[in-house]
C-alpha cells in the first residue's frame, strides 16, 4: 500500500501540546488537504514524518513501512517540499537537483536524465543553468518540487508551498500537484488557504492540536462553503 498512515501520535513541547493523539489515512494516489490555522500543530506533524523529531507514541507508516521500525525504506519512498526554501542559491537550478540526486545515489547520465524529466513536468528546464538567487518565488517553489520528485516517491509532502507567491503561481503549482496525486502520488498538503482545496479532496482537519474533521470537503461542508466551516470548527472569526 503506497499511502499514509498516522496512528494516535502525540507530541509536546515541554508542557505544550502541539499533537494530542492525531490518526488519519490517506490513500494511495489521493490529494490530502491538512487544513489548520498558525499553531494548529501542521509542522510539528511534518517534523514527524520526516523524522526530524522522534515521538514514542503512536505509528506512522509510509507506504507501507514503519518509520519507527523500519526508517530507510519508509524515508525512501517520502519526498518533502518544506515551508522554508531550502535551495543553494548560490548553484544552478541543475546543480541543486544534481547534489540532491546524489544523496539518493543518481548520478551521471540517469540523474541527468530523470533531472530533465521533473524539470520539464514542472516548465523549468530552460531555467536549469541559472542560478536558484535569480529565480522568483514560483520558480523557486517548482525547482524545489521537481527536486522532491526526483526520486520517484510515493508519498510527497509539502508544508504550505504557497505561502508568499502571487495568484497565478499558486495556481500553477496547486493545480500541478492535484494531477500528481491523480497519476498515483499520494499528497499531504498542509495549508490554512481553503481556497487551494477542490471538492473530491480529502480533508484533515487539525486546531489546537487535536483532529477536528476527517473526509472529503463536501462531506465536512454539508450546505455552508469549506471556508465557513473551517472558520466556524477553528472558532476563528472573518475580518
Ligand atoms: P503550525 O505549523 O500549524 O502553525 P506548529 O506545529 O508550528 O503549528 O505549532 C504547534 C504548537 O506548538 C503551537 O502552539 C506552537 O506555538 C508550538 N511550538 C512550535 N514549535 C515550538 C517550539 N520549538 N517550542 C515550543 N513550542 C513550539
Amino acid at each position: 500500500m503506497s499511502g499514509l498512515s498516522v496512528s494516535g501520535i502525540s507530541y509536546s513541547y515541554g508542557s505544550r501540546v502541539a499533537l494530542d493523539d492525531v490518526s488519519f489515512e490517506v490513500p494511495p494516489a489521493t490529494f490530502c488537504a491538512l487544513l489548520g490555522p498558525n499553531g494548529a500543530g501542521k509542522s510539528t506533524l511534518f517534523n514527524l514524518l520526516t523524522r526530524l523529531f522522534s515521538t514514542s507514541s503512536g505509528r506512522i507508516e509510509i507506504a507501507g513501512y514503519n518509520l519507527n521500525n523500519d526508517p530507510r525504506q519508509a524515508l525512501s519512498h517520502l519526498g518533502i517540499v518544506f515551508q522554508k526554501p531550502t535551495l543553494d542559491l548560490e548553484l544552478s537550478v541543475r546543480q541543486n537537483l544534481r547534489y540532491f540526486a546524489a544523496l539518493h545515489g543518481l548520478s551521471g547520465a540517469k540523474a541527468d536524465k530523470r533531472i530533465n524529466l521533473c524539470l520539464d513536468q514542472l516548465n523549468m528546464l530552460e531555467r536549469a543553468g541559472e542560478k536558484a538567487r535569480s529565480l522568483n518565488g514560483g520558480h523557486r517553489r517548482r525547482a524545489e518540487i521537481a527536486r522532491a520528485l526526483l526520486p520517484e516517491p510515493d508519498v510527497l509532502l509539502l508544508d504550505e508551498p504557497t505561502v508568499g507567491l502571487d495568484t497565478a503561481s499558486r495556481r500553477g503549482i496547486t493545480d500541478y500537484v492535484h494531477d500528481l496525486a491523480k497519476e498515483g502520488t499520494t499528497v499531504l498538503w498542509a495549508t490554512h488557504l481553503t481556497d487551494e482545496i477542490r471538492s473530491d479532496d480529502h480533508i484533515v482537519v487539525l486546531h489546537q492540536a487535536k483532529v477536528r474533521a476527517v473526509g472529503s470537503a463536501e462531506s465536512i461542508c454539508g450546505e455552508v462553503s469549506l471556508q465557513d466551516r473551517f472558520l466556524q470548527m477553528t472558532g476563528a472569526t472573518p475580518l
